[in-house]
């Protein structure tokens, strides 16, 4: 066998990279699908195109690779976390378009379960907090607002799922419905603790147990591909959430090491080990991953608009044409010219968890041009990343040594070198910046013997380039109390319903 195939369904664009056994990316293919705003504040996928979308990149490198049963080993997954989709089982049709994690509707039904009290419960047994973020609510908002979709999900008849399962559901022609612990992790309704489905949370999100996949670890032969064509019968040997994924493609394996993602989001997840360490200043408690018998967990802090700041200055404002011109165009100004920038787009995830926060740009003179706009639009990231990084280090007590680096935007050098002076620590890219679609890679070639266990993983690790901080601690305490002025203008913006 010389490869394993990862398919990785992003918020944007489908993805699908065969890696060989060097853990080196041997071809990849990307395809964009529509986003649908319906209302403010709301975001939906077609499900059936992230089905297409997926199956014809993962098609096109298979041609390009001549992929088969005599030479590929497995298929990983990994997803867009937490969006939800319902479909019938009977008919694999979908009831409903896909309600995407950066979806807001369900704020409402968070209020209405914090004022009945249930955000502590919940927080325990979940690690997580009530934002519509998460996929419970969602469901719950499919079912009162689909006709008839509730006395079907009672019955039986439809099925839930996060993309993982419903990728799975397609790829075995609805033999699996299943999921994995670290998707499950992120859906309100499973206790991390007992690792299972929990009543009480099914109960309170009036979810219906008949509806929910079976959760299973995140390396293990699922089930085949039964699509009829060259994959077919190739094994489904790995599944976890994008976040957990990149995790594992870094080699964070150990206590202490943390990663952060820069891609639409920011992603920054720490390893905790096999404890699930509770949060005391709002981050996530959430699984890393389920390996070999062993759960380990994670701390996470979620940031929602990291990377999208960057395309709302290219699409929304036309100041650049592609993503990367940001970099010169920070670059010709020397600092942000007294312009901070909180692109709190679609609300504030950690550790501020405001659905209400909207985007703000302040201490705008008449001398600041679009260089200042792009340079404080990079620092928002940093900033952001900062804010969770700090609340981590408070609850575990540890310093971070580096950050690993990884997503579409760390190829932005002056945005690595930012990051690296407002955590006054180094960050470090790797070689291999596909770590979302190489962990998937990793935990299903673990399953099926393709590699021999995680020190195999860890030693192909390398770094790129390493940022070391080069502006003084007094420049950085600056930009942070004028980033946390901003952020006060920022929160609250809407008036909760
Ligand atoms: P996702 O997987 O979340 O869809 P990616 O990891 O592909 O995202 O990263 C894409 C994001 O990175 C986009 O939001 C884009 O604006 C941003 N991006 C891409 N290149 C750069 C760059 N050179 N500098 C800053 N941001 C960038």
């Amino acid at each position: 066998m010389e490869y394993v195939l990862a398919l990785d369904q992003g918020t944007t664009s489908s993805r699908a990279i065969v890696f060989d056994h060097s853990g080196k990316p041997c071809k990849a293919m990307q395809q964009e699908f529509a986003q649908h705003f319906p209302q403010p504040g709301w975001v939906e996928h077609d499900p059936a195109e992230i089905w297409e979308s997926q199956w014809q990149v993962a098609m096109g490198v298979q041609e390009a690779s001549n992929l088969s049963t005599a030479n590929l080993s497995a298929i990983g997954i990994t997803n867009q976390r937490e969006t939800t989709i319902v479909w019938d089982r009977n008919t694999g049709e979908p009831i409903h378009k896909a309600i995407v994690w950066q979806d807001r509707r369900t704020a409402p039904i968070c209020e209405q379960l914090k004022r009945d009290g249930a955000e502590d419960t919940v927080r325990e047994k979940t690690g997580l907090v009530l934002d519509p973020y998460f996929s419970g609510t969602k469901v719950q908002w499919l079912l009162d607002n689909v006709d008839g979709a509730r006395a079907r999900a009672e019955k039986g008849e439809l099925a839930f799922g996060t993309v993982d399962s419903w990728l799975v559901w397609k790829l075995t022609g609805g033999a699996r419905h299943v999921t994995d612990a670290t998707n499950a992790s992120r859906t309100l309704l499973y206790n991390i603790h007992t690792r299972a489905w929990d009543d009480e949370l099914l109960e309170l999100l009036k979810v219906p147990r008949a509806m929910m996949p079976e959760v299973r670890p995140s390396s293990e032969v699922y089930g085949e591909v039964a699509v009829a064509g060259p994959l077919k019968g190739i094994p489904i040997a790995g599944m976890a959430g994008d976040q957990q994924a990149a995790l594992f493609g870094q080699a964070c394996f150990r206590a202490g090491m943390a990663k952060n993602t820069y891609g639409t989001g920011c992603f920054l997840l720490k390893n905790t080990g096999t404890k699930p360490v509770a949060s005391k200043n709002n981050m996530l408690t959430t699984v890393a991953w389920q390996v070999d018998g062993v759960t380990e967990y994670a701390l996470e802090g979620s940031i929602f608009v990291a990377g999208a700041v960057v395309q709302w200055l290219r699409d929304g404002l036309g100041l650049i044409k592609s993503a990367p011109e940001i970099e010169a165009l920070a670059s010709s100004v020397p600092d942000n010219g007294g312009v901070n920038f909180v692109p709190a787009f679609s609300g504030l995830g950690a550790p501020h968890w405001d659905p209400y926060a909207r985007g703000t740009i302040t201490g705008i003179t008449r001398g600041v041009t679009a260089g200042h706009i792009a340079r404080a639009a990079l620092e928002s990231i940093c900033l952001q990343s900062f804010d969770v990084l700090d609340a981590m280090q408070k609850d575990s007590g540890i310093t971070l040594k580096e950050l690993r680096a990884d997503g579409g935007a760390c190829v932005n050098d002056l945005l690595m070198q930012i990051q690296a002076d407002v955590l006054q620590a180094p960050v470090v890219r790797p070689q291999v910046t596909e770590t979302t679609a190489l962990g998937a890679a990793y935990l299903a070639g673990l399953a099926t013997g393709f590699w021999n266990g995680r020190d195999a993983i860890a030693s192909q690790w390398a770094p790129d380039r390493r940022f070391e901080p080069q502006q003084s601690a007094e420049a950085i305490a600056e930009l942070r109390k004028n980033w946390e002025r901003a952020l006060e203008r920022a929160r609250q913006w809407e008036t909760p319903s």
